[in-house]
Formats: structure tokens, C-alpha cells, sequence
């Protein structure tokens, strides 16, 4: 027999859709190594899912392609309701605002899954100097975990045999309806067994591969392969609710084609309304009429979800193969009665069946983790799924760095399921009340006492409120080791700080303008802060006029200069602000203080003897161009007596604490729960040490 190629590395992501691809792009980031495979042969370049939400731009801009998705998506401003008067015909009823004013700098915008996924994979390319890339018609055989090496944190306990496939035929699904691309695949899910079963005849060759990894990251999708190695189940349920999706240019006398809409038809179902870039519109539409096949086995439907059977008032299961988009378009010149309706430059097309399902487990061993559609699938209504996957590996990625690295403790894992379970399980009671109110028959007008049917006023309600927890800047880690809080009861907003009364423990920091003092530039604070793998201590010393607060930073300087400090988390060939950075915002009038004023510790020389002029910024001040900015207001921060802030490398915030001598034993005790020490460890590769966003 063949013996067999073995590789090691430090983390395999299997499956490169947008959450694999997230995951990929931290350990480019921080120089963790790792592999990433695929095993379709190219990726997507048409349809599926296409909303971005706010916290998902925030992130974008944290890795440097925020700009990207502002120049190519399309920019929401506002949402309209239409529903049917008392004639029957749809008319408007309402216009809200798309997204949430205020809750971020970015508001939502659309565009296909495959740009997304090419802003990310350049990013890979650009952070790991082209080594990171994925590995396509890559297909994983079997998985298996040495138990006895698990406690051991530089093991590769984890085995993946892999297959290359012939990238012409093995690695490409077959298609319904051949024309346009659709996302009405087949499943080519036996495969795996079968590649599987004939390697067991002993056909071992040049095609396979054994990594061994520290750690996997299933993100294989709804259908997760990875999930189904772990035995891991998806819970939930499916509703009746079919919907077909066309991404097409619209010729049309509706007035609100370009923008955001839900429409409720009186008899014919309801419509969301997309416009997205380059003049394409993408349609959701309720089928009513769905072409059923005679058996009563399970289906397997396209769009995201898992295999679904229809059920309810049918004769038998969803027959994907008579979804076209004649049948499509056919239902959608009903709900836009009395206005005309038909398609031009049709891009792409599926159906979607609804189904909120979710895993009670997102990890195994602490070493086998999944992401994304492969543990949570839900409707495409609110356009989360690409979001709240990518968010899951945005959590996970920079905990692998840190383990990998050797800096923290692998306990910093455990949170990694904790935090994002919860959440897939906000989004699918968020996605059950609002997918069943818009797929349900409008109450009519005039039909007096009925109780029957979705209330407008209601949906348009709701799907305000909602809003707030799509945009994703919502999301409220709880206690753990990471996260310092106490639960306050009866509070709607929990864990605000008597420190920041407007910052949240265990949210996401938001971002407000501070100008630099060394130039008087004005910069978004998130802006300094990008997701390059370092911790954040946010140093809001105050008004420095104040003797007190100038002596708390004495205090700070001369804790960040000693062993106590920082040093100690920081491998011994790494720039000192490489595992925590110190940022001081004071409160005190720009021109009224210099950059020397404040100690050396807060702006340390590097081996060159050079200043660093990127550490200090004046919170409260007026740029000549871009007026005023009071971050102290913004945060709810007191000038005389101000804080610190404890913030993860992915913008949470952990902890705040008081400034001086009592914040400082905080810190100390907060970092010694989960850092470990690096006096003897020398980085192999100091790769992306952060010094080059200046
Ligand atoms: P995916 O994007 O599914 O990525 C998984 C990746 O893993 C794929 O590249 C796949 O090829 C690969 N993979 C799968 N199995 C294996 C394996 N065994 N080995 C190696 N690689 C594997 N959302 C909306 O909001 N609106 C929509 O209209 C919409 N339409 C969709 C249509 C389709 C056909 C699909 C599949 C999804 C759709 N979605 C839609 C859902 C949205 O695309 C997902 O929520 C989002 O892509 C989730 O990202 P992910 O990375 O978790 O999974």
C-alpha cells in the first residue's frame, strides 16, 4: 500500500464560505498557521445571501474593507410597508428608517455573498504575504481525535483525512435548470462515504493527505459534515412557508421598486423587496402553488437550510426540480396587482423552504468547533445568516490565535460556544415571530371582529424593534472569564457601569471622533483600534489639570514599565504593545496640554529610541473640518474622575474599572486569569507584529 502524505498544522477550517473564510482571516492576521479547504471547485458567483449589517461593516473596517462594501454595495435608507385597502389592492402604508439611527456609523447595505467573500479572501492574501489560501475540491474523508493528547496544547490530537478531487467533475454539484446559475443543488452529500468506503478497499494514493491539526473549525455549512463526525444534532422545526428568490432587473410601474419593502398581498402572499447593485433587485416571495412530488420521504431543499420535508396542507414533499422562474414570476405578478410586473437580466434564482433549527453544542474537546449554518439555519428574512456566521467565527478566531500562540490559557475556548450559542438562540426566536408575521395573511380591512391575520401596524412594529438586533451591535456577552459584570435586574440595558454609564459590559464598544494630540487629526476611535489580535486599555485619565488624575497616570506608566506590567503577557521578540495596547484619551483641552506632559509609559520609545505619537488623544475638542467631538459624553464618563476599559481584540468590552492604583490591581487580576506568561517564549514567526496601520 501507499504510505501516506501527513502534514501537521496549527488549525484546519473546513468549508470556505463566509464563515470559514472569517476565521481564516484572523489567524492571517495574527500569523497563526493554518489550512483552509473546500470542496467545491470555485466559489459562488452569483446569488445567496447578500444582506451586510451594521456590526458586520464595523468589522469589515476593523480589518481594513470597510471601504469596499461603501463603494460597491447598495445603501439602505429606508424601508416601506405596503398592504391591501379595502379594494384589495396593495397601497403604502408606512416608511421607517432601514436601519437604526445612531446605532452605528454604518448602516445596512447589500450585495452578493461572492464579493464578500473576495473582500475577505484578499485580506487573507494580503495578511499572510499570499500563504493563506483555500484549497479547493478538497474533500474531507474522516476524523479522528487522539483522547490522550487533548491537555496538551502543543499536540495536533486532531487527524483529518483529505481527498483532492478532480476539480472538473467530482467537485462541481449538479444543477437544476441549467441556464442561470440557481441555488437548487443537488446534494452531493454521499460522496464523502463513498471516497470513504473505496479508500477502505485500499485504494490509498497521491490524492490523500492526513493533517494533523491543534484544532478544526467546522464552517461546512447546513449540511455540516464536521457536525455530523461530532454526532451533533440540529434542533428545531420547519414551517410551511415556501419562498423563491430572484435576483433579476425589474420592469415595473411600482413606485418603490429601489427601495427596501415588505409587501403583504390580500390572497397572494407577500414579497420583500431588495434593491441591490448594479440595478439588480432581489425578490423573496412566498409560493403558494408549490409543485409537490407523490412520496412522503424528506426532501432536501435549496437555499441555506438542512434537508426539510413539507408538511401541512400538502399532498407530498417540495419537488425543487419544477421550481422555475416562470412559476416564480407568475406568483409575483399577483402580489403586485393592480401595478404590472415583469423580469429583465435574470442573475440568479432559488427556493427556500423555512426552517429554525439549531445545535445544542457548537464544540467538541474543546478542539472541534462549528460555525455559521453548519450549527444555526433559519429564514433569510432579516438577513442574518451570512452575519451571525461570520460573527461566530469573528468570536472564535482570535481565541485560536491566542491559544495557539501559547499567550492564553485554552479555557479562553470555552467561551466561544457559550457566547454564540445564546445568540443563535436569540436569532431563531427572532426569526420564528417575524418570518411567521410575514408570511402570514394580512388582516383586511373592514372585515369586522376577525381576529384572523398578521395586524400591520404590528409587523411594521416589530420589524422596527427588530432592527436593533439584525444590526448586530446589540449582542451582550454574559459573565465569564473574559467578561467582569454583575447582572443587574430589571434594567432593559444591563451591565452599564457607574465608570461609563453609556458603555456596556460584554457589548461592543461603539465608536465616536478623538483627535490625535500630536497632530490634532480627528479619527473614529475604532478606527486606532483594528482587529490585529492586541487586547485594548482604553485609558480615559480625565482632565490632567486635576493632580489626582495626573498622578493616576504616574501610576500607570510606572505599572506598564515594570515586570508587573504587560511585559510579562508579551513574548520576549515582540514589541512591548503587541499583546496589550495602551490608548490614553484625556479630557483636557488639546492646545492647554503637550504630548509631554504625559509619562513615558503611556507612549513608550521603541529599541530605535523612537516616539510613539499614536498612544495619546485628546477626547473632547473641535477639529477645524470636522467640529466638535466629546467622547466623555458619548461614553457617559465623568472628566474628573474617568476609567479604564478593558477591550478584547474583538472590540468587547471585558471590564471597566476606576483609574489609578485600584483599576491598575484590577487589570492585573483580570489579565491573570486566562494570560500566560512569556518570558520564555519567543515568537518563531513575529509576523504582522502591529506597526503598520500608523
Ligand atoms: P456556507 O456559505 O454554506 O459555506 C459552507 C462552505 O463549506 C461552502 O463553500 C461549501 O462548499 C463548503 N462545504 C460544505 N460541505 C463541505 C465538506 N464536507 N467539506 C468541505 N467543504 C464543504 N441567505 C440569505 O440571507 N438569503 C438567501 O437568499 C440565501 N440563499 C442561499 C442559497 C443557498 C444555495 C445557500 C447554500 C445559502 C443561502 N443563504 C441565503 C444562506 C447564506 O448563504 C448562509 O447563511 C451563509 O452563507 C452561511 O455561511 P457559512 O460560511 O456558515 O456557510
Amino acid at each position: 500500500t501507499h504510505s501516506i502524505n501527513t502534514s501537521e498544522t496549527d488549525v484546519l477550517i473546513i468549508g470556505a464560505g463566509p464563515a470559514g473564510l472569517m476565521a481564516a482571516c484572523w489567524l492571517a492576521r495574527t500569523g497563526v498557521p493554518f489550512r483552509i479547504v473546500d470542496k467545491r471547485s470555485a466559489k459562488i458567483f452569483a446569488g445567496q445571501a447578500d444582506g451586510l449589517q451594521s456590526r458586520t461593516l464595523e468589522v469589515f473596517q476593523s480589518f481594513g474593507f470597510g471601504d469596499r462594501a461603501e463603494k460597491a454595495a447598495n445603501h439602505f435608507e429606508d424601508m416601506c410597508f405596503w398592504s391591501p385597502n379595502e379594494k384589495g389592492d396593495i397601497i403604502r402604508k408606512g416608511r421607517n428608517p432601514d436601519s437604526v439611527q445612531g446605532i452605528s456609523r454604518f448602516t445596512e447595505c447589500v450585495i452578493h455573498q461572492g464579493n464578500i467573500e473576495q473582500w475577505i479572501t484578499d485580506s487573507i492574501t494580503k495578511w499572510s504575504q499570499g500563504q493563506g489560501k483555500v484549497e479547493r475540491a478538497t474533500l474531507p474523508l474522516k476524523m479522528s481525535v487522539d483522547e490522550s493528547l487533548i491537555n496538551d496544547t502543543s499536540a495536533y490530537p486532531v487527524s483529518v483525512l483529505v481527498k483532492k478531487l478532480n476539480e472538473d467533475d467530482e467537485a462541481v454539484p449538479e444543477q437544476y435548470g441549467a441556464k442561470v446559475t440557481n441555488g437548487l443543488y443537488r446534494q452531493f452529500d454521499g460522496d464523502q462515504d463513498k471516497f470513504y468506503s473505496d479508500l477502505q478497499d485500499g485504494l490509498l494514493d497521491d490524492t490523500h493527505e492526513l493533517i494533523k491539526c491543534k484544532y478544526v473549525v467546522g464552517s461546512d455549512g447546513a449540511h455540516s459534515w464536521v457536525r455530523k463526525q461530532l454526532g451533533i444534532d440540529m434542533i428545531g422545526d420547519t414551517t410551511d412557508f415556501v419562498w423563491g428568490v430572484l435576483d433579476m432587473v425589474p420592469l415595473t410601474d411600482f413606485p418603490d421598486i429601489r427601495n427596501r419593502c415588505a409587501i403583504h398581498s390580500k390572497d397572494a402572499g407577500s414579497i420583500m423587496v431588495i434593491p441591490r447593485e448594479r440595478d439588480l433587485v432581489r425578490l423573496y416571495i412566498q409560493l403558494h402553488e408549490v409543485p409537490r412530488l407523490e412520496d412522503t420521504t424528506k426532501s432536501e431543499f435549496g437555499g441555506g437550510d438542512a434537508a426539510v420535508s413539507a408538511k401541512g396542507s400538502t399532498t407530498g414533499r417540495v419537488d425543487r426540480s419544477k421550481i422555475t422562474t416562470e412559476f416564480i414570476v407568475k406568483q409575483a405578478q399577483e402580489i403586485f396587482k393592480p401595478y404590472t410586473f415583469d423580469i429583465t437580466d435574470l442573475d440568479w434564482f432559488t427556493g427556500y423552504q423555512i426552517g429554525q433549527r439549531v445545535s445544542p453544542q457548537f464544540q467538541a474537546y474543546n478542539r472541534i468547533f462549528i460555525a455559521g449554518d453548519a450549527c444555526h439555519t433559519h429564514s433569510p428574512k432579516a438577513g442574518q445568516g451570512m452575519n451571525v456566521s461570520m460573527m461566530d467565527t469573528y468570536n472564535l478566531g482570535w481565541k485560536l490565535a491566542h491559544v495557539c500562540k501559547g499567550l492564553a490559557k485554552p479555557e479562553i475556548l470555552e467561551t466561544y460556544e457559550a457566547e454564540r450559542i445564546q445568540i443563535a438562540r436569540d436569532l431563531i426566536a427572532f426569526d420564528h415571530k417575524l418570518s411567521r408575521m410575514f408570511s402570514g395573511r394580512p388582516m383586511v380591512p373592514n372585515s369586522e371582529g376577525s381576529s384572523d391575520g398578521v395586524d400591520m401596524a404590528e409587523f411594521q412594529a416589530a420589524f422596527k424593534k427588530g432592527a436593533e438586533f439584525a444590526s448586530g451591535t446589540i449582542v451582550d456577552y454574559a459573565p465569564s472569564i473574559l467578561e467582569v459584570k454583575e447582572p443587574t435586574p430589571n434594567v432593559e440595558v444591563q451591565y452599564y457601569t457607574k465608570y461609563a454609564t453609556k458603555v456596556g459590559v460584554g457589548r461592543r464598544l461603539d465608536s465616536s471622533l478623538i483627535q490625535s494630540q500630536a497632530e490634532g487629526r480627528p479619527w473614529h476611535l475604532a478606527d486606532r483600534i483594528p482587529s490585529d489580535g492586541r487586547w485594548r486599555v482604553l485609558n480615559f485619565c480625565g482632565d490632567i489639570k486635576n493632580p489626582e488624575l495626573a498622578a493616576a497616570n504616574k501610576e500607570l506608566s510606572c505599572f506598564l514599565l515594570s515586570g508587573d506590567g504587560f511585559a510579562q503577557y508579551t513574548p520576549v521578540n515582540a514589541r512591548t504593545d503587541s499583546v496589550v495596547e495602551v490608548l490614553t484619551i484625556h479630557a483636557t483641552p488639546r492646545y492647554e496640554c503637550e504630548g509631554t506632559d504625559f509619562p513615558q509609559g503611556l507612549w513608550p520609545k521603541d529599541s530605535h529610541g523612537r516616539n510613539d505619537y499614536w498612544k495619546i488623544y485628546a477626547g473632547i475638542g473641535t477639529s477645524f473640518h470636522k467640529g466638535p467631538c466629546d467622547i466623555y459624553e458619548f461614553f457617559g464618563i465623568n472628566t474628573n474622575k474617568g476609567c479604564y476599559i478593558i477591550l478584547r481584540p474583538d472590540g468587547y468590552v471585558s471590564h471597566i474599572v476606576p483609574v489609578g492604583a485600584e483599576g491598575i490591581k484590577e487589570i492585573q487580576q483580570f489579565f491573570a486569569r486566562f494570560m500566560l506568561p512569556q518570558t520564555q517564549n519567543v515568537l518563531q514567526k513575529d509576523a504582522n507584529t502591529p506597526d503598520t496601520d500608523r
